[in-house]
């Protein structure tokens, strides 16, 4: 026996998507469970694929299938296809096993011809309404079959509706749609060389190719290219009985979702018109009214329609995107999908389905998008202002989107002159080249950022990610002329105190304001609930980066469980303090030294105490300084300048003498690798008195906050440790020094010595070095660095992106987490470190611990938290729950 290649609808469920395409599947399943659907049958993808594999034939025995479903259709209708006297008129329509735009839309009325159209006009007593069909017929199967021009068409059609009183289509008489009938015959013979198909057989098998064709169609192949989906799922060809809206004000058409889909209120929210087929909804060319307008117009009906959209979402148990056609006062089911929704929609629909019962919690967890969280809560741009922006050609240029939100302010184009105006409350962009530590001051007061170079894990981009800010990096359009004080790009020039708007969520950076909207995480009542339940099952800790007492605040009300990763360095640059650190690095005997580490010291207890104070009760994660010093001193190229334009004027011999003295530290400090030099525990270990201080600061804060009756478990961090007698050198001095403060305290502080993995061969020897560690925290920006070999600081702007682009990557290894390589060093160590200590705490801190494919694989590999930015926390915390929901649902499948 030949294949099947022919489902009548009966035969199929939700289940046969594969072969039946979504459309076909969704109606064969509307009909299993006892709604309206008009009859009609499915041809399989496998059918589609077989065309293709013999070169464009139908497979054997499928025609012969088809002809036995049109019987079929014939026997359950009670007419006859291409029966004069009770016409057969079918649509046929393309449906992959996902919705996907380019290919085959839809054919209506198929099966009319001279004769079928009398029949069509005697049954509905309506000759005009019978003519009507028969041009749209010819009309949509000129241009979606045969894709002969459609524009003559609607020049025909444009000089009969000139003729009359209204001008519309609805306005063109009988007689006029005769002769615009025989106009459309001639055109087709014209454009094809043949007579239009009168066998309905014929126009059947002609549309049933079409849509086979159309499966290998540009824009097809394009889009699935871009979406990566296989080219050989094939398409499925419904053939559906007509049922006509257009029928008199007793019928219409419409499209509705059984929820808002941009709030998630719980109502039917859609659109219909009376006495109109589909496409003219969709063609815009009347204005539909109100669904809830159709309760008036036909309170039965209505009535009906709202009780199926109920029954749908149950049997789906998902909002629904729902076509219907009401035919002389009858209900027709044309379709069901799952809706497309906004953020907001999604997360209140899925907290709305798990009270009505119809979902559980896990399942509410994986129906939102970690994205969706993200877009909820940072500020966005109002759409409509965007869009009117681009039209005036506002667009000035695209970068790379570094870090989510939107903003618009006065562009300042220095750390200084951001923070004045910060200051006096101006909204400020502050645009760079690039950033630096030198430029926070002005970040901090900045509500974005946009740079000309720099990729995801520029010092703009974690910086901005860490504040909460957008940030635009390697935007290499832009040239900036900090001496003139202005900017260009996209052909205009814009100076200093120009208006521009950022949006770090796609890159774009316009001229001009633009209107945001912004919303609080605590007034977003449906996502602090979903994201309670994601805490009850996820079993990664979510810990946040946080660098000051106000970060982290922001962090706990997000929900952080702890501090991740402090970057004491950072407080380094404040402005009150660089001048000390300064003098301390210039120091020339360890006495002076001594004395500016001495002014320090209270500054750091102090900023260890605000975060203390701020995360009573929860775990801080305190990292020792690791930059290179020279970050903290004047850029070298600048002193040279200076000095010797000093030495050119020679009117101020004590300035060049203090600037000749700091040019000869930097350059002796001058190192060809500084990310791969004298940094992290190496610093500790050259000039201990730093790290000392610093420890000695913890405690003393620690023992502060203990007796003001804050609980205080710190966890101190030697940061790139690569051989493990750095960290048990650095331990032991370290531990002596907090030893000696909490007994000069007499007070015990709960604290843990623990160090980052960065550099691949800690994470080969962590077993050695679990031995000194109690702690492991994987600093992944570093460990992609090196274990790639690419840095960091360049290559976003020079090459990886390409390489993203091209697909030579698959991603960005600094946002997404490299599992195969990255990946696996974080799987050896933390493998090896526990077998030398069990109990060892695991973690990461790097970029990565808010990116939720990361966060799922530091969960596949059994780490104890991921700590990211404030900001990110929401989405860890989803993320994490989702790893463990998705995790029980593949066990479940394949037990
Ligand atoms: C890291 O390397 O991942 C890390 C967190 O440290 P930093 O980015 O400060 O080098
Ligand atoms: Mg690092």
């Amino acid at each position: 026996m030949a294949k099947k290649w022919v489902y009548m609808m009966a035969e199929g469920d939700a289940s046969m998507r594969n072969l039946l395409g979504g459309k076909g599947a969704g109606l064969a399943e509307m009909a299993r469970i006892g709604l309206p659907v008009p009859p009609g049958f499915t041809v399989t993808t496998e059918a589609c694929n077989a065309y293709y594999e013999s070169g464009g034939k139908f497979p054997e025995g499928m025609w012969e299938q088809v002809l036995a479903a049109m019987k079929e259709l014939e026997r359950q209708t009670g007419k006859g296809f291409g029966d004069p006297n009770n016409p057969l008129l079918v649509s046929v329509r393309s449906g992959a096993r996902v919705s996907m735009p380019g290919m085959m839309d839809t054919v209506l009325n198929l099966g009319l011809n001279e004769e079928t159209l009398k029949g069509l006009a005697k049954l509905t007593g309506n000759e005009r309404f019978a003519y009507d069909a028969y041009r749209r017929f010819i009309q949509m199967f000129s241009r979606i079959v045969r894709h002969v021009d459609p524009a003559p068409f609607e020049r025909i059609l444009d000089e009969y509706k000139e003729k009359t009183a209204g001008k519309q289509d609805t306005d063109l008489t009988t007689d006029m749609l005769k002769e615009i009938v025989q106009k459309f015959l001639a055109y087709f013979k014209e454009q094809t060389g043949e007579d239009f198909p009168t066998d309905p057989y014929e126009q059947l098998r002609q549309a049933i190719g079409a849509v086979f064709g159309s499966w290998m169609g540009k824009r097809a192949v394009d889009y699935r290219n871009f979406h990566k989906l296989p080219h050989d799922w094939g398409t499925a060809v419904n053939v559906v009985t007509m049922v006509f809206g257009n029928m008199g004000e007793d019928s219409g058409t419409g499209v509705a979702f059984t929820r808002d889909p941009a709030t998630g209120e719980n109502r039917l929210y859609g659109e219909y018109l009376q006495n109109a087929q589909g496409e003219d909804v969709v063609a815009g060319i009347r204005t539909p009214k109100k669904i809830s307008q159709l309760q008036q117009d036909m309170p039965e009906i209505y009535q009906q329609f709202a009780e199926v959209a109920k029954l749908l979402e149950k049997h789906y148990r998902d909002m629904q995107d729902m076509e219907f056609t009401v035919e002389r006062g009858k209900l027709w089911m044309l379709q069901t999908r799952a809706g497309k929704r906004t953020a907001a929609a999604a997360i209140k629909i899925a907290v709305d389905m798990t009270h009505e019962g119809l979902i559980t919690k896990e399942e509410a967890l994986l129906r939102v998008e970690p994205d969706q969280v993200n877009q909820l809560l940072l500020p966005r741009f109002d759409q409509a202002s965007k869009d009117e922006a681009t039209k005036q050609g506002r667009l000035l240029a695209k970068g790379l989107n570094a870090s989510p939100g939107a903003a618009s302010g006065f562009a300042a184009l220095d750390a200084d002159t951001a923070e004045a105006w910060g200051l006096e409350g101006k909204p400020v962009i502050l645009v760079r080249p690039e950033t630096s530590p030198d430029d926070v001051h002005g970040m901090l007061r900045a509500r974005g950022i946009l740079t000309q170079h720099g990729g995801a894990t520029s010092h703009a981009a974690v910086v901005a990610r860490g504040l909460g800010l957008p940030c635009v990096a390697g935007t290499e359009a832009l040239r900036i002329d900090t001496e003139r004080k202005q900017f260009t790009a996209g052909g205009k020039t814009l100076k200093e105190g120009d208006v521009i708007s950022i949006d770090g969520t796609t890159g774009e950076v316009f001229e001009g304001k633009i209107a945001t909207i912004e919303t609080k995480f605590t007034e977003q009542k449906d996502l602090v609930e979903l994201l309670t339940w994601a805490d009850e099952i996820k079993k990664l800790g979510v810990r946040a980066n946080a660098d000051y007492p106000r970060d982290a605040e922001r962090a706990r009300e997000f929900g952080a469980q702890g501090i991740g990763l402090c970057r004491t360095e950072h407080m380094f640059f404040e402005e009150d303090r660089l001048p000390i650190v300064q003098k301390m690095i210039l120091a020339e005997t360890d006495e002076e030294r001594e004395k500016y580490l001495a002014q320090l010291l209270p500054v750091q207890r102090g900023d260890f105490e605000g975060i203390f104070r701020v995360m009573d009760g929860l775990p801080v994660i305190i990292r020792l300084i690791d930059p290179p010093l020279h970050e903290f001193l004047p850029s070298y190229e600048e002193l040279l300048v200076k000095v010797t334009e000093l030495r050119c004027r020679g009117d101020n011999p004590a300035e060049l003498a203090e600037s000749e003295k700091m040019l000869a530290t930097v350059r002796a400090m001058r190192e060809a690798n500084p990310m791969l030099g004298l940094r992290g525990c190496r610093l500790g270990i050259i000039m201990p008195g730093i790290t000392k201080m610093q420890v000695r600061a913890i405690f003393e804060a620690a023992c502060n906050c203990t007796r003001e009756g804050v609980d205080v478990h710190v966890e101190v961090m030697i940061p790139l440790v690569s051989h493990v007698n750095e960290l048990h050198l650095m331990r032991d001095t370290l531990e002596a020094v907090a030893k000696q403060v909490m007994e000069e305290q007499n007070m015990k502080v709960d604290y843990m010595f623990g160090t980052m993995i960065e550099i691949p061969r800690a994470a080969l020897t962590a077993d050695q070095i679990a031995e000194y560690a109690e702690f492991f925290s994987f600093g992944t920006n570093d460990m992609t660095q090196m274990t790639f070999g690419i840095s960091r600081d360049d290559a976003e702007g020079k090459f990886l992106l390409k390489y993203v682009e091209d697909k030579i990557l698959p991603a960005n290894p600094f946002q997404v987490l490299d599992r195969d390589g990255v990946g696996q060093m974080l799987r050896i160590g933390t493998e090896r470190g526990r077998k030398t200590r069990p109990t060892l705490e695991v973690g990461i801190c790097g970029e990565h611990g808010g990116e939720p494919s990361s966060v799922e694989f530091c969960h596949m590999i059994g780490l104890d938290y991921v700590s990211c930015s404030p900001f990110r926390v929401p989405i860890a915390r989803l993320a994490a729950a989702q790893a463990v929901a998705r995790e029980k649902a593949k066990v479940a499948k394949d037990v």
